[in-house]
């Protein structure tokens, strides 16, 4: 693909594993190419400082400033500030580096005096040198509560970090979706888009956020949707995405994540090579099935995997 193709990709990203496609879609298009659009489901107070865990997560590995063994937080990190708190009695279960407590420092600071999410993110990414577009899915506060069977319903990333996924899941809950407008940009980007990507992220709490707000908003998604499977022969490559399907009752598979966004959503589906004998199964479900290597640890297997998701695009738009 060269660099003036006409082809506008929009991508809907949770964390990790979408900001892995993300960044491989970065290196093969141009800006005006691809908006990134970034669930805000997980976002939450914490220390008195509004975090954006996924926003941030995509931002710092576009950037090149990610935490290759972690996933989240900064590369070369210090833990000054961290170690204060823990030493004043501070809760310490969400851990914060000293680079990443200044981006959410600014950004509480930004928020307090107004500023919207995503003008305030359109800046932060400017300033780490990011040149194509993320928006935040929505500038208004949208929390994922988890329905546990142990603690009944926990915040998000009290469910997450602070219980480590281990509460039994019984349902999902967006609270403040129905009210929440899209961002500035997500409509004209989604107008303009030939195709959707769905990134290899958590379809429970960081794509369905993002399609419900579309959805309420009745934005319609392109001609061409692709997903790409964020299991792999059964399992996550990392988090609960697994272990919540087996608790809602459904078995882990990327089949199951097909069937999860349906026709509906899906014009093509994207299964990694060790998963190719379940192509039959997701064309019986009126998707177009697609093998790749999906695993994507570094750059290099990101790009080669967004230029596959290119060529596939192309094909089918
Ligand atoms: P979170 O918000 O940080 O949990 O991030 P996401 O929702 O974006 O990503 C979590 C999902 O990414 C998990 O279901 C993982 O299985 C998936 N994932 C992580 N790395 C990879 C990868 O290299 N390839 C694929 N296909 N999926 C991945």
């Amino acid at each position: 693909m060269t660099p003036d193709t006409p082809l506008k990709l929009v991508a809907l990203a949770g964390g990790v594993g979408g900001a892995k496609l993300a960044e491989g879609l970065a290196q093969i298009l141009p800006p005006h190419a691809l908006t990134i659009i970034v669930n805000t489901g997980d976002d939450f107070v914490h220390w008195g400082l509004n975090i954006s865990p996924d926003l941030d997560t995509v931002c710092y590995t576009l950037a090149g400033l990610a935490n290759p063994v972690t996933g989240w937080g900064q590369a070369d990190e210090t833990w000054n500030v961290f170690q204060q708190m823990e030493r004043l009695g501070a809760p310490t279960w969400f851990r914060l580096g000293d680079k990443d407590l200044a981006t959410h420092l600014e950004r509480t600071r930004r928020l307090r005096e107004g500023e919207p999410l995503s003008h305030i993110t359109h800046d932060l990414c400017m300033r780490w040198g990011i040149r194509h577009t993320v928006l935040p899915m929505s500038d208004d506060p949208v929390a994922t509560i988890v329905d546990t069977v142990e603690f009944g319903e926990l915040p998000f990333q009290e469910y997450f970090v602070h219980q480590r996924c281990e509460p039994t899941v019984r349902r999902f809950r967006f609270a403040g979706i129905e009210q929440a407008q899209p961002a500035p940009g997500v409509r004209e980007a989604m107008a303009h888009a030939d195709a959707l990507i769905v990134c290899p992220s958590n379809p429970w709490v960081s794509i369905d956020p993002i399609l419900k707000i579309l959805q309420t908003a009745a934005i319609h998604l392109p001609n061409v949707v692709l997903a790409v499977s964020p299991i792999i022969g059964g399992r996550a490559v990392k988090g609960p995405a697994a272990k919540m399907f087996r608790e809602l009752g459904i078995e882990p598979s990327a089949l199951a994540v097909a069937e999860h966004y349906g026709k509906r959503t899906l014009t093509g589906f994207v299964l990694d090579s060790i998963d190719a004998n379940l192509a039959p199964a997701v064309d019986a479900l009126g998707i177009q099935a697609f093998v790749a290597q999906t695993l994507m640890p570094t750059s290099k297997e990101r790009r080669k995997l967004a230029q596959d998701v290119l060529h596939l695009v192309e094909k089918l738009v």
